[in-house]
């Protein structure tokens, strides 16, 4: 893998240039939706938030499926006022999925735009009131009615599950609706509105949806989830990483042994544990596993571009963290998450403090996620990981070893692998990706474009078999506590949000 370099971010300039994505009418189309669509949010700012209020009063979790019925029929009671065909895809035992379909003229492609209405289960006394009774509050934190005709401020938040998380897109892609019917302005696109109601379950029946259904294999999918950027820029994100994980567990002797009587000679499972974990990653966080980074596909001139054009964060996050240094090579935090990470989430063995004693213990564990770029896959990286082990000469094995399997060798070590999923990632400069960059752009606040969020997602399953260009675009505040207590939404990010999906439904081309 080449090292990563960067760029200046004149290389974006360099970018926009040949040959723009969007026609110049597309994007005078997109300016004027988005205007359009503040003159009617302005005009109708109570309505808005009330209908949202009632949205999010109704409990989502995805595992109470009485709850969880109420929000889809609200839902498809929500589209079909608007006059949009409704269709409910319902596998066996689970939240349905509530798709709103605009048709575009014949042979138009088809744009899906993603978003949850389920929410993350609460820790209902933590809250500051009640999870499922929208409130709003002023900054200050003041308590405001949420009926009523006073102005409304865009600094107030509303409060509730998954105002931020994810039923604001819902009412923003609604309300940008309303505002172009208003104008008679129309998507001249195939639009579907793909609703899910049990992506915080983890989304257990996507693939298979996906896979049978050609109703969720559009030609294009924007996914609307999760926070803007920490500068309050909006956010286009190209990727997420995948992930995979493993438990470790290297065996001592089968009884603990007096370290005095046999340290030298007894072998230590810490020390070993140790040194096993040492030979997977450097001080630098970099793996050092044989041919683990020989399948990472090195960043594009475009992804480099884009990282470095992301606004510095670092300084304030090592303040925020109370770290001296960081891994990477002094990279930032962006370039960082384009390589793979091995993570060492807990290693256990053995007892410290009051508790230690002078015990050789009879094993020690070890927890560790990975997160994976392309074109790593969850089974390639389980084969480089067996492979070094063995190279280091550990017996690897999957089931507790017995006795036989203890004397036939002297390094043992278990390894229990969870599933995983790869990364997915739309190249930057595909036609799709400037196109949604330059609408987004057009509405005068600069997208920060990061080409993978750190985290994982199975954005995989949205990019299909035939490489399906997917865009995660984010509306919420980047403080919106979400899947914690108190979860909000700033105004300010809904009344944008409306103008942005205005913006692209207006300004897709056909
Ligand atoms: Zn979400």
């Amino acid at each position: 893998m080449r090292p990563f370099v960067l760029v200046a971010a004149t290389a974006l300039v360099a970018l926009a240039g040949p040959g723009h994505a969007a026609p110049p009418s597309a994007v005078s189309r997109a300016t004027a939706a988005a205007h359009e669509a503040r003159t009617w949010r302005k005009a109708h700012e109570r309505a808005i938030l009330d209908e949202f209020a009632r949205f999010l009063a109704i409990p989502n979790v995805a595992s109470d499926s009485a709850g969880i019925e109420r929000n889809a029929d609200t839902l498809k009671a929500m589209l079909e006022r608007r006059g949009i065909a409704v269709y409910g895809l319902r596998e066996p035992g689970a939240p349905g999925v509530v798709i709103g379909d605009l048709p575009g003229p014949p042979g138009a492609r088809r744009i899906a735009f993603y978003a949850h209405y389920d929410g993350q289960p609460t820790d209902t006394l933590s809250w500051n009131g009640l999870p499922w009774t929208p409130v709003l509050r002023a900054a200050s934190g003041v308590k405001l009615p949420l009926g009523g005709n006073a102005p409304l401020d865009p600094e107030s938040r509303i409060y509730a599950r998954s105002a931020g998380d994810d039923k604001a897109a819902i009412i923003a892609m609604l309300v940008a609706l309303d505002a172009m019917k208003a104008a008679k302005r129309t998507p001249a696109f195939h639009l579907e509105l793909v609703f899910e109601g049990e992506e915080e379950a983890g989304s257990p029946h996507l693939a298979h949806s996906i896979a049978t259904l050609p109703l969720l294999r559009p030609d294009a999918w924007i996914i609307c989830d999760g926070p803007v950027h920490q500068s309050g820029r909006p956010l286009l994100a190209f990727g997420a990483r995948g992930t995979t994980s493993v438990e470790l567990t290297v065996y001592g002797p089968v009884k603990g042994l007096h370290d005095g009587h046999y340290g030298n000679w007894v072998p230590n499972p810490v020390a070993r544990l140790a040194h096993l974990l040492a030979a997977l990653r450097d001080e630098q966080g970099r793996p050092t596993i044989p041919g683990f980074l020989d399948e990472v596909t090195p960043p594009s001139d475009a992804e480099r571009a884009a990282i470095a054009a992301i606004p510095a964060v670092e300084a304030a996050l090592r303040g925020e963290f109370g770290i001296g240094g960081t891994e990477g090579g002094g990279a930032p935090l962006n370039e960082t998450l384009l390589a793979p990470a091995i993570n060492i989430r807990g290693v256990r063995a053995g007892n410290v403090g009051e508790k230690a004693t002078n015990t050789i213990p009879t094993e020690a564990r070890a927890s560790i996620d990975f997160r994976l770029v392309p074109a790593q896959t969850p089974a390639s990286v389980r084969a480089h990981v067996e492979e070094h082990l063995a190279s280091l000469g550990w017996t690897v094995v999957s089931d507790p070893p017995d006795n036989g399997t203890r004397m036939a060798h002297d390094k043992i070590v278990r390894l229990e692998w969870g599933s995983g999923y790869p990364a997915a990632r739309t190249p930057l400069d595909a036609p799709f990706s400037r196109e949604v960059t330059q609408l987004v752009s057009a509405l005068g606040r600069d997208p920060v474009r990061t080409p993978t969020l750190g985290g994982s997602v199975p954005m995989y399953l949205f990019r299909g078999q035939h490489a399906t260009p997917v865009i995660i675009l984010p509306i919420a505040n980047h403080d919106d506590n979400q899947h914690a207590p108190n979860e909000n939404l700033r105004l300010q990010n809904l009344w944008d949000g409306i103008e942005t999906f205005a913006a692209l439904f207006a300004g897709l081309e056909k």
